[in-house]
């Protein structure tokens, strides 16, 4: 039986007083939700809300995460770094950084291994733009950033990993995949994971993304093949937050 997580993606906002204010609405808001709920703070606000966090059973991510260990890499924070302010989990291949840093599936992988390195949970983001739904390549293109963890990582690397699928054209736009279109991927993309391991298939949390809200999330969440939500812009309003975590 897969665990539902509720991750929340805060992207480039807060400031020292609303980062402390979100983290203790939210950690005093999940004290009766039955799913795994997570912030992805910005870098610089993690050992703030790490320290926050410390008796809550609220969990931390990173947003980003070097693909290098050490060395003259000016302004990048390693895996390491972040298992220093015990963040659990860190996104990897989110769409905005593969648009607008021109991240390669190739980075993506290194980036997913460096974490699996220091045993922090990577949630692999993966997703076709519009123009890419419009072609119908969805699923070769989900296919290809999964593969190309799979190939640098092995399958095994998947095991105890997140998968978020985030339709591009459904970030941040208010428009969000219909469940019945979110649960086509996630069945494939499990269909892909069982062609090589049918447990780490089975056992993988499969999350999706894209304008998730309190209003969408129970349609969504109640998908066979949907683990999970993760959140862009809802997920700053602790009253929405809490909602999409009560109708896991
Ligand atoms: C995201 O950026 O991961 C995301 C899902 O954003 P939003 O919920 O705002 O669409």
């Amino acid at each position: 039986m897969r665990e539902i997580l509720i991750a929340g993606n805060w992207k480039l906002n807060g400031s020292k007083q609303s980062v402390a204010e979100l983290v203790e609405a939210v950690a005093n808001g999940i004290e009766s939700v039955n799913c795994d709920v997570a912030v992805c703070a910005p870098h610089v606000y993690i050992p703030l809300a790490s320290e926050l966090l410390k008796a809550s059973k609220l969990h931390l991510g990173a947003q980003d995460v070097s693909e290098h260990e050490s060395g003259a890499y000016t302004g990048e924070v390693s895996a390491k770094m972040l298992l220093d302010f015990n963040c659990r989990y860190g996104l990897v291949g989110h769409s905005e950084r593969r648009s607008y840093h021109q991240e390669s599936d190739e980075q993506v992988a290194n980036k997913f291994n460096a974490l699996k390195q220091v045993s922090i949970i990577p949630v692999l983001c993966v997703g076709e733009t519009l123009d890419e739904r419009d072609q119908g390549i969805t699923q070769a293109v989900v296919n290809r950033q999964i593969l190309a963890v799979i190939d640098k990582c092995g399958i095994e690397s998947l095991s105890g990993s997140v998968i978020a699928y985030e339709p591009v054209w459904a970030i941040g736009t208010g428009r969000t995949a219909t469940p019945e279109q979110a649960q086509e991927v996630h069945a494939d993309i499990r269909a892909l994971l069982a062609k090589y391991d049918k447990a780490i298939a089975s056992e993988t949390q499969v999350l999706y993304g894209g304008s998730m809200n309190p209003a969408n999330a129970a349609s969504l969440l109640a998908m066979p093949d949907i683990d999970g939500g993760l959140i862009g812009g809802a997920s700053l309003k602790s009253g929405d937050f809490l909602a999409i975590c009560q109708a896991a």
